[in-house]
């Protein structure tokens, strides 16, 4: 299975970070030993500089295919969970100043972590879902998929224009604005539409 996320999805992000908000979806991919899900402890790399937490909603794809039409999209994924898009952000920025790829800022072990899946039946609208990050109980991200730039339909559409998707295959679909460092011993807490769907602890 692959990994696929998409970068600067909310203009707040972009702009936070100082980024162009972007006219196509920007894309990378993560390493499948990236995962770390049922709740187990992320443990900080201390050779990375600052890590910083990024929210996003996940998408998990049912069936395979490629060059799908918008009609057809929304049959590809199934379940949604939430997700964290774990980032070393001064490498990132060393590296995106020196125009080389983003990789290791981003698939380093644990860097894809995930909660709780829900089938999307269970979940009303794909373009009214809330999400929200506590940081030991503190509001640090909120955003609703009404601001995506770019709809789970449009990003699937997007990406099987260059990638087969296959079952099982996840997309990460962007982070709101509040990103930033977590330190050992932080609590982080993830919402969806409300319900707590994901929980674990950075040491
Ligand atoms: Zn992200």
């Amino acid at each position: 299975m692959k990994i696929i996320c998409v970068g600067r999805n909310y203009a707040d992000h972009a702009r936070e970070l100082n980024n162009e908000v972007p006219t196509e979806p920007v894309i990378f991919l993560k390493p499948d030993s990236a995962i770390l899900k049922d709740g187990k402890a992320f443990y900080l790399p201390d050779h990375l500089g600052s890590v910083h937490h990024e929210l996003e909603i996940v998408l998990r794809i049912c069936k395979n295919g490629k060059h799908i039409s918008p009609k057809f999209a929304a049959d590809y994924y199934d379940q949604i969970g939430l997700g964290i898009d774990f980032t070393a952000r001064d490498l990132q920025t060393k590296l995106k100043n020196k125009g080389l790829p983003w990789e290791l800022a981003k698939g380093f072990d644990g860097s894809a972590v995930l909660g709780d899946f829900v089938p999307k039946s269970q979940l009303g609208d794909m373009a009214q879902l809330q999400i929200e990050l506590l940081v030991n109980g503190e509001k640090r991200q909120a955003g609703n998929t009404r601001d995506l730039l770019f709809s789970f339909e449009a990003i699937i559409v997007f990406v099987s224009q260059y990638f087969t998707l296959r079952q099982g295959d996840l997309i990460y679909t962007g982070t709101p604005a509040g990103v930033g460092p977590v330190q050992p011993g932080d609590i982080l807490e993830g919402y969806l539409n409300g319900e707590k769907r994901l929980y674990f602890q950075v040491k």
